[in-house]
């Protein structure tokens, strides 16, 4: 069964947020348009306590530390039960049948959708065997949520009008959609998606 993971659609992602993503904010119109053709949708929350390592200004043990970047190089953003972290209100919120929490060991950034919450056993519960993703941001929670999940066996589809990245270094992104795709996720943009799926009834 097909699953729409939709990563991080959240407040700070989104322009005006504190840690915007370019355009973010247009990604609700593919992901709303498709996400009614998928039995199952599961949203993402990037959900950090206060003192959370990644953010500027927070003491790191570096000892402690095991994220995939150095700690302290993020803006405060997401931090748990704050509205910077609630999803982006242009989401609909109707198709959202779970919201799955991550992100909340301090020690690491979290970046994938897997790290820190239940996803995979939530996707296994429900009989899924292939995600599509869609979300903020490409070069980061994105490609991290898609590697991994090739890594836990499903088969992935990315959307690639549903993404939006940082691109802290020119390429990121392009460099994150190969690696992607070197992975073994196939990527499709809504319009095809809508034109192959049938609706959901
Ligand atoms: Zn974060």
């Amino acid at each position: 069964m097909d699953a729409l993971l939709i990563v991080d659609f959240q407040n700070d992602f989104a322009p005006g947020g504190a840690l915007p993503v370019a355009r973010g904010d247009e990604i609700a119109a593919p992901i709303n348009a498709i996400a009614d053709r998928f039995a199952f949708v599961v949203a993402t929350r990037d959900w950090h306590p206060p003192d959370h390592g990644s953010f500027e200004g927070v003491e790191v043990d570096p000892d402690e530390w095991h994220g995939i970047d150095p700690p302290g190089i993020w803006p405060v953003h997401c931090v748990q039960g704050t509205p910077g972290a609630e999803l982006h209100p242009a989401l609909d919120r109707s198709h959202v049948d779970r919201v799955v929490d991550k992100a909340q060991d301090p020690s690491t950034q979290g970046y994938s959708s897997f790290h820190g919450g239940n996803l995979a056993e939530v996707l296994r519960e429900h009989g899924v065997d292939h995600v599509y993703v869609t979300g903020l941001a490409t070069d980061y929670c994105v490609k991290n949520t898609v590697l991994d999940a090739v890594r836990e066996g499903f088969g992935v589809t990315v959307v690639e009008d549903a993404i939006r990245g940082i691109d802290v270094k020119p390429g990121d992104c392009e460099r994150a959609i190969e690696e992607m795709r070197a992975a073994g996720a196939d990527f499709v943009s809504s319009s095809e998606l809508l034109a192959r799926a049938p609706a959901r009834a």
